[in-house]
């Protein structure tokens, strides 16, 4: 399965990204849903372990062979309707200004993409527990790498925390946001500014465009105040507009990707920062393990029901309970 990945084959790549999101209990069924069903549903673990335990050692070895070859991957958030999709189908163009061609026509979207040799879309399940990404969003961009994909866009929908969390995936964080005034924009979090990269105003045409000039200024002064760019020494974040309809201003984004790529690059930070990231998500995943485990353990469940109780009588405090779980957790010894 590895090596139908290296060969760019989608069909094992889809199948494989499911299997690794399929949690323990999925396992059984996922099997033959991805079209192995002769695969022992307690084996899908270890072979996942496998198959990624591969896939780092192949693009590890790119990467050394030529840094520079290796995938860019754009974390790209903002409220629902904003225009990430249309925006995104854009950046992802294989014949787009990335490789100095031709922009896709108006009425190519998502799904003519998709079905596009050069470029592979999958939606992914959140789980609800990361707020835009999933537990796997880590392993199904190496995955797609392996597979040679060479910009990997990672979308999410600007609630809660998704943003910042983007930003622990991503190598640029590309904030997209509407045409709106001051007022509106003071609710969005000084956070996410502060994480973003780049901060793109889209929909910059028509009646609209003044107002888009008017919020590419203040989000300029806003920015001041802001340590933005994640504090790279190398990149100053900045405002830019455009309209994915007219396709006015893309260019300038891409220009800036490629020079923050470059400039990334070059400093070493880019690499700094994935290693940041993965052990972020060392932490992430350990903490997600560990919940799970408690969830799943008999023992701790029944005892917390007995502990609801008390805690409703307020007879206990909840510290006190939750000490009492985990010390109930410990004694089963339980073993990942
Ligand atoms: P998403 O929810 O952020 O992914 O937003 P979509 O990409 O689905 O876009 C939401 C709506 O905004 C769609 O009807 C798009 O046609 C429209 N839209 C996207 N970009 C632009 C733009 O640059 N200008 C205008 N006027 N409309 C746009």
């Amino acid at each position: 399965m590895a090596q139908d990945i290296i060969d760019h084959n989608r069909f094992v790549l889809s199948r494989v990204i499911t299997m690794i999101e399929s949690n323990k209990e999925e396992h059984r069924q996922k099997g033959s849903e991805v079209g192995y069903p002769d695969i022992a549903f307690w084996a899908i673990p270890d072979m996942r372990m496998k198959i990624l335990d591969v896939a780092l050692k192949v693009m590890k070895q790119r990467n050394y062979r030529n840094p520079a070859r290796s995938s860019i991957r754009l974390g790209i958030s903002g409220p629902p309707g904003v225009g990430k999709s249309t925006v995104a189908v854009i950046a992802v163009d294989p014949s787009s200004q990335i490789s100095r061609g031709s922009i896709l026509g108006d009425k190519t979207r998502m799904n003519d993409l998709a079905a596009h040799p050069n470029a592979y879309i999958r939606p992914c399940a959140t789980g609800g527990s990361l707020g835009g990404l999933s537990q796997h969003t880590d392993e199904v961009v190496l995955l797609c790498e392996t597979a040679g994909f060479d910009v990997i866009l990672i979308e999410t929908v600007g609630v809660g925390q998704s943003e910042v969390l983007v930003s622990e995936v991503a190598d640029m964080f590309i904030l997209l946001l509407p045409p709106v005034g001051g007022d509106e924009l003071q609710g969005i979090k000084r956070g996410i500014m502060e994480a973003a990269d780049l901060i793109v105003i889209n929909k910059a045409d028509g009646d609209l465009k003044l107002l888009a000039k008017k919020a590419q200024s203040e989000c300029r002064s806003a920015l001041q105040f802001l340590r933005g760019g994640a504090g790279h020494k190398w990149w100053k974040s900045d405002v830019l507009t455009c309209s994915a309809q007219t396709k006015e201003g893309v260019n300038d984004i891409m220009s800036s990707i490629e020079t923050y790529w470059k400039l990334g690059d070059e400093s070493g930070d880019l690499r700094l920062r994935r290693g940041k990231q993965r052990a972020s998500w060392m932490w992430r995943k350990s903490k997600e393990d560990i919940v799970k485990m408690l969830e799943d353990c008999e023992l701790v469940t029944k005892r917390a029901e007995e502990l609801e109780v008390e805690l409703r009588q307020s007879e206990k405090t909840p510290r006190w309970a939750a000490k009492e779980l985990v010390k109930v957790f410990m004694k089963t010894g339980k073993d990942l």
